[in-house]
């Protein structure tokens, strides 16, 4: 499984989906450029989930707001005190760790060692210390179990420290304390300070919702596992605002539909399952995480949090302006429930891609295909010239020209039709249009399927319903 891991990386590199950010200065840790085809990856699974989400919900809208926000912003979010990972430092190899991430570690250790009860009590007194956020008490365990540095195999720790993961920057001409402006850690602020801006202009009704895609950052120390935790990455959120008391049915309403939403791309069913949290966050009153079987284990790609009226009372509370609304069939006024549903594109796009990735042997050969949903594909469809003469170019040009205004296409005159058909399935175009002789006597063209590689003749004035319905939503 490690090595399919290496082989997905390396393929998502090779054939242009994903590269490291700034290679040809060695790269930069945990940021990473998409490709040619990862960009148009990223951008399908982009529009799938706007369509399910705000197209299809008549009483959901989207919005986009700025990286940047008021500081305070930050403070009445939590971020600013809240947002903090435990770290220590080895002082021989200046390696950094996060604390936690040392003594799981460890507990794994003792698991697989068979020491069970030894593993359950470090997890008890790890997860209490970090609740109560007592930083010697991590270092205490830190030295009790004898833990050491990987890298310079040492116990020369330093204290504990909390770090927080908000990237800041100034803004504007003098920098002074008041100057500092954060990037955004998750897109859902932007909706929750915009919630009466969108009530009001949409004239929209509870229970309603808000979405939004957009960039986020996060300072992450232990940057692991490709695209799975980036410093920069991006997120696909929705907030659902509802009456008070009714929020646990919404909840689960949205944690049935998003898990569907992932199932109806076509996964084998078995790769999922949902993580309810048992420990909530101090604002939550129920939380799932939705987990896909990545190549390293289930790992969480959503999550869906009822977070009550945490967020907007805050915003009241340190903005000064009333976040509340008017219910016109309770003829009150309350600051309404939030449930979240909050999705790593990255992560999404890293599932999709590890989920389609397949290496088949065939009889005399062997292929590795992404078996992408055809909606998600990022070319759909290539034309294909048997032979560069007798007018077959121009033929294939022209089928082309008619079909990429609505679908992404490409054109591929070079090597061997079978060579040519391997490129396609590398990169996971569902449909190849091949162009033959007989295509020049009865204007019809063959059409191979990516996954059973079959092939069948069609007319070419045809094409366009054909392709439009096998890649359709
Ligand atoms: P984790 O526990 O893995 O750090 P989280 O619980 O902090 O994640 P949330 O704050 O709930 O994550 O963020 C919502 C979603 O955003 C996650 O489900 C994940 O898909 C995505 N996400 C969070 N942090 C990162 C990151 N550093 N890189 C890529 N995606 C991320």
């Amino acid at each position: 499984k490690e090595q399919l891991f290496k082989n997905i990386i390396a393929h998502s590199k090779e054939y242009g989906f994903v590269f490291p950010s700034s290679e040809i200065y060695d790269g930069l840790g945990a940021v990473y450029d998409y490709g040619q085809y990862g960009a148009e990856l990223k951008n399908n699974i982009k529009t799938y989930w706007w369509k399910a989400m705000v197209q299809m919900n008549e009483n959901i809208t989207g919005i986009d707001s700025a990286i940047f926000m008021h500081p305070e912003i930050w403070k009445a979010s939590g971020h600013v005190d809240g947002f903090n990972d435990p770290m220590i430092d080895n002082k021989d190899s200046k390696k950094r760790y996060r604390a936690d991430n040392l003594l799981e570690d460890r507990i794994a250790k003792y698991e697989k060692e068979g020491k069970t009860e030894k593993a359950a009590q470090l997890r008890e007194q790890m997860e209490g210390f970090l609740k109560a956020d007592n930083l010697s008490g991590l270092k205490q365990l830190i030295e009790e179990h004898e833990i050491a540095c990987p890298v310079s195999g040492t116990r020369n720790w330093t204290d504990v420290r909390q770090f927080n993961l908000m990237f800041s920057t100034r803004m504007g001409a003098t920098a002074g304390e008041n100057d500092v402006v954060y990037l955004r850690p998750e897109t859902a602020q932007g909706i929750f300070v915009n919630f009466l801006n969108v009530q009001k202009t949409g004239r929209m009704k509870i229970p309603f919702g808000i979405a939004q895609i957009g960039k986020a950052f996060r300072n992450e120390v232990i940057a692991r596992q490709f695209i799975m935790r980036m410093r920069e990455f991006e997120q696909m959120e929705m907030q659902f605002f509802v009456r008070p008391g009714t929020e646990l049915e919404w909840y689960a309403h949205w944690k049935e539909a998003r898990l569907k939403w992932h199932l109806a791309l076509g996964p084998d069913q078995a790769r999922y399952r949902y993580h309810d949290h048992a420990k909530l966050a101090h604002y939550a009153n129920a939380a799932v995480d939705i987990e896909y079987e990545f190549p390293f284990g289930f790992k969480e790609v959503e999550g869906i949090h009822s977070r009550t009226d945490f967020d907007l009372s805050q915003h009241q509370e340190f903005s000064g302006k009333k976040m509340q609304y008017f219910d016109p069939e309770l003829n009150k006024n309350y600051v309404p429930y939030v449930i979240e549903t909050s999705i790593g594109l990255d992560r999404m796009f890293l599932s999709v891609f590890c989920n389609a990735y397949t290496e088949e042997q065939l009889e005399n050969d062997s292929r590795v295909v992404l078996k992408f949903h055809p909606a998600l594909a990022p070319v759909k469809a290539t034309v294909l010239p048997l032979t560069r003469k007798d007018g077959l170019p121009d033929k294939a040009r022209a089928i082309m020209d008619s079909l990429k205004l609505d679908f992404n296409m490409q054109y591929d005159e070079k090597d061997s039709i079978g060579k040519r058909y391997r490129r396609q399935d590398a990169i996971g175009t569902p449909f190849c249009i091949t162009v033959d002789y007989e295509s020049l006597e009865n204007d019809t063209v063959t059409i191979r399927h990516r996954d059973s590689m079959e092939q069948e003749r069609v007319p070419v004035q045809q094409l366009h319903d054909i392709i439009g319905r096998l890649v359709s939503w």
